[in-house]
């Protein structure tokens, strides 16, 4: 384990590191959310990053760290798609071949958009453990960097430098609500928040159906469970039964941890889309979704909006839906 100064100083170093291959991205005051919940409320927009979700950070630290250390044959990696997606972006800026394997569940969107970036992709299995097994196997068999999507120390100082930004641009926050599944993104976010301001409350969010990270929570290790379909595809997958990092990092540096229905966050996508004009999803929504229960919480409260990769058809669906709704 590393103490919290120790994370601070990495989080310091990788967005140094990182700060040529990512977006500083805009804190909107959201004014639909602060007039709901009767407190200031920022939406952090990391959907603006390069391939639209915020998982940059971690891959660009992660990448440009193995490479510092030696020239790379290669990088492979297992994601449910925006990891994958980012590691893709960066192999291919940098000139370093990338191989993303991925399970027969990732949506087909994703697996186009993983081979429009030039990536290998091999699909293998049904869920995010077998994609692993697949990635661990190809690294060992050609020399390639595994670029692991959440439980890795250079991912997890990656995240983190959300945080810090966060911090710059909102001096004041009291809450900050993150999209939790594997918890590199909770992790570093909640370290580096308590590392710099420790009264901020951090509240982490999944969604009800498969939600890892709350039930290994509960019973103090990790536990494996059926995937289960989701709008919030993102947060899909399990923490890894040989967990390292983020389960006892998020079981420490996290306030809290709660769940949202899907109905709940279909509608919270609708809504960011009509009142707010930003299609996000499911698990960028999951965020607002929480807010829009009218918690009782201290703000300014910041939300962080994760990435915007969700299928066109499905967001038009759903700001119909809201539309209908709320007319
Ligand atoms: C990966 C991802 C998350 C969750 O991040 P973890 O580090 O796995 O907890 C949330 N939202 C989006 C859009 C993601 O791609």
């Amino acid at each position: 384990m590393r103490t919290l100064g120790e994370w601070h100083q990495a989080v310091a170093e990788a967005r140094h590191r990182i700060a040529e291959y990512v977006a500083t991205t805009p804190m909107v005051s959201s004014d639909p959310l602060s007039r709901l919940l009767g407190q200031p409320v920022w939406l952090k927009c990391e959907q603006f990053q390069p391939m639209g979700a915020f998982k940059i950070r971690g891959a660009a630290n992660a990448l440009l760290t193995r490479q510092s250390q030696g020239a790379l044959l290669g990088a492979v990696t297992y994601s449910t798609g925006n990891h994958g997606l980012a590691v893709a972006y960066l192999g291919a800026r940098l000139g370093i071949p990338v191989a993303i394997c991925i399970s027969q569940a990732v949506p087909a969107n994703k697996v186009n958009a993983l081979r429009a970036r030039g990536a290998e992709t091999i699909i293998e299995g049904h869920s995010q453990d077998d994609a692993q097994t697949a990635a661990v196997r190809i690294a060992e068999e050609r020399g390639y960097a595994l670029i692991e999507p959440f439980d890795d120390p250079d991912i997890i100082a990656g995240q983190g430098t959300l945080a810090a930004e966060m911090l710059d641009q909102a001096a004041d926050l009291e809450t900050v609500v993150v999209p939790v599944s594997g918890g590199g993104l909770a992790a570093g976010v909640a370290a580096e928040i308590k590392a710099q301001r420790p009264t901020i409350r951090v509240v982490g969010v999944s969604m009800e159906g498969g939600a890892v990270m709350y039930e290994s929570l509960k019973r103090g290790h990790p536990v494996k469970m059926p995937e289960a379909p989701t709008l919030a595809d993102s947060l899909q997958g399990g923490i890894g039964l040989d967990n390292r990092w983020t389960l006892r990092m998020v079981g420490e540096y996290l306030d809290d941890l709660v769940l949202v229905s899907e109905e709940e966050i279909a509608q919270a996508m609708g809504f960011l889309a009509v009142e707010q004009g930003m299609v996000v999803e499911g698990a960028a929504a999951v965020t607002a979704a929480w807010i829009r229960r009218q918690p009782s919480v201290a703000g300014p409260v910041a939300a962080i909006l994760t990435g915007r990769n969700v299928d066109g058809m499905v967001a038009a669906e759903l700001m119909t839906a809201y539309r209908q709704s709320s007319a």
